[in-house]
């Protein structure tokens, strides 16, 4: 292959070669970039925010009626905040630190509908798509509730439609449940190692379920020449879809109303740090530019990726972005994380958004899961493998001096300072599956080495 790069000048960058060599990492931004410099240079306008968090607002009395999950909040899609104080004590035992500030977990492993982020992201889109078609065919005037997507006419022009995705699981899962559920034809690209659970629900659901030899990216790829081929098909495309990242993007506004119910300030001297686990990138860059939106200068995002899979840390510290894939530095893609195992960024994401990104750390997959055992055992709380990748930051960030100096936090500004890490699926896990997760993990915790 002719590749637009110097492989060995690449490697010669010692962030490079340790992520080639499928080592942890940790690496963060020189300096801080002013938060409405960085939103102008994403090109991508704000204003995407609000318009997405009002389209859930009026599907809401639909997905009230639709889904008996989401009744308890009247139809909105939204994830409890909470502390983890005994899992933040035993990390700081293990680690052999103690974390100033406190530690919180984001729930998105228990959002309604399909049980992780990709239910914030991926039915954003197809609730766009629907509107779009109703609106287009008259039927449906843009400031409408929902529910007259239910007049048979409407569902009989959806029928018509169809909506395609290419996805190891997650995506598919919210965008099959919901399009199905609102008639349209849908089909799900899945690479064959998906998990067969997802498959099996889906295919309960009406979904078709289309499985291709090869890895992710070559699943997104036939997904993307099916709809080419036919016009009445809507592809999600995970690597650059803007709707996508508009759904993701109201988790910032949302969190901020949670932290001020808490009571819990956030300003330059009582930071807000929070750690996302990064696949492509679209969730945990919509999460990002929502949370600037929402508190400027005063939050830091910090992304977590498997060290087999390190697609954003390769593409935004080689600035290639999606010119170059994790299999091009010679890693193999494989990772236990599911949605986290992708070999090239998004387009959206690493290029347009790197000024808003504090740091990059990357985890071996016996750490996740490490991680999964802690966190059942300290909190009674069961997530997968993907959703525990941000654990290892917060102390990644006690031990890095000099990103600590560049970006004022220092110990008074920790020791105010509140972590959130970004819990991001296992609620649709079933219970077998998750009970291997968890035995796995806590035969893993004295075995990897804290340090
Ligand atoms: C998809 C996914 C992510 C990451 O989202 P991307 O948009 O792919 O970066 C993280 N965790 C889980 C469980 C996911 O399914």
């Amino acid at each position: 292959m002719n590749q637009a790069f110097d492989l060995e000048q690449l490697l010669t960058d010692p962030v490079v070669a340790a992520l080639a060599r499928a080592e942890e990492t940790a690496w963060f931004a020189a300096a801080p970039t002013d938060t409405a410099a960085g939103i102008e240079a994403s090109g991508i306008d704000p204003a995407i925010v609000d318009d997405a968090r009002v389209r859930f607002g009026r599907f809401a009395p639909w997905f009230a009626e639709h889904f008996p999950d989401t009744r308890a909040t009247h139809g909105i899609l939204e994830s409890p905040l909470v502390g983890i104080p005994d899992m933040q004590a035993e990390l700081g035992a293990r680690f052999g630190a103690d974390l100033p500030g406190k530690l919180w977990l984001k729930r998105d492993d228990a959002l309604p509908v399909s049980g992780s982020i990709k239910a914030r992201g991926g039915i954003h889109e197809v609730l766009e798509v629907a509107e779009r078609i109703a609106i287009a065919a008259g039927l449906m005037a843009g400031t409408d509730d929902a529910r007259v997507l239910e007049r048979p006419e409407v569902r009989e022009v959806l029928s018509r439609h169809g909506i395609a995705v290419g996805s190891t699981g997650n995506l598919g899962l919210s965008i099959g449940i919901v399009a199905s559920e609102l008639g349209f034809n849908t089909t799900v690209h899945m690479s064959m190692d998906a998990r067969a659970w997802k498959k099996e629900l889906l295919r309960s659901r009406g979904v078709t379920v289309v499985e291709h030899a090869g890895n992710f990216s070559d699943a997104v790829a036939a997904g993307r020449r099916t709809a080419e081929e036919d016009p009445s098909v809507w592809f999600v495309d995970d690597e650059a879809s803007l709707s996508l990242f508009a759904g993701y993007s109201v988790a910032g506004a949302r969190l901020a109303g949670q932290l001020a119910s808490l009571g819990v300030t956030v300003d330059e001297r009582h930071p807000l740090i929070v750690h996302l686990p990064c696949g492509v990138g679209g969730g945990p860059g919509g999460v990002t530019f929502g949370l600037k939106a929402a508190f400027g200068d005063a939050v830091h995002c910090v992304f977590a990726e498997p060290t087999h899979a390190p697609c954003m840390s390769l593409g935004v510290r080689t600035g290639l972005h999606d010119s170059i894939s994790v299999a091009d530095i010679g890693l193999d893609g494989l990772t236990a994380a599911d949605g986290l195992a992708v070999g090239r960024p998004s387009r959206l994401v690493g290029e347009h958004l790197q000024q808003l990104i504090d740091g990059y750390v990357t985890v071996t997959d016996e750490r996740m899961k490490a991680f999964v055992g802690l966190l059942h055992d300290t909190e009674g709380i069961d997530v997968e493998p993907s959703a525990a990748a941000g654990f290892a930051g917060p102390w990644r960030i006690l031990e890095d001096e000099t990103y600590r100096a560049a970006f004022g936090l220092d110990d008074a500004a920790l020791a105010n300072a509140t972590h959130v890490v970004w819990s991001t699926g296992g609620s649709m896990v079933p219970s077998a599956e998750m009970t291997g997760y968890v035995a796995e993990g806590q035969a893993l915790i004295n075995e990897v080495s804290w340090r």
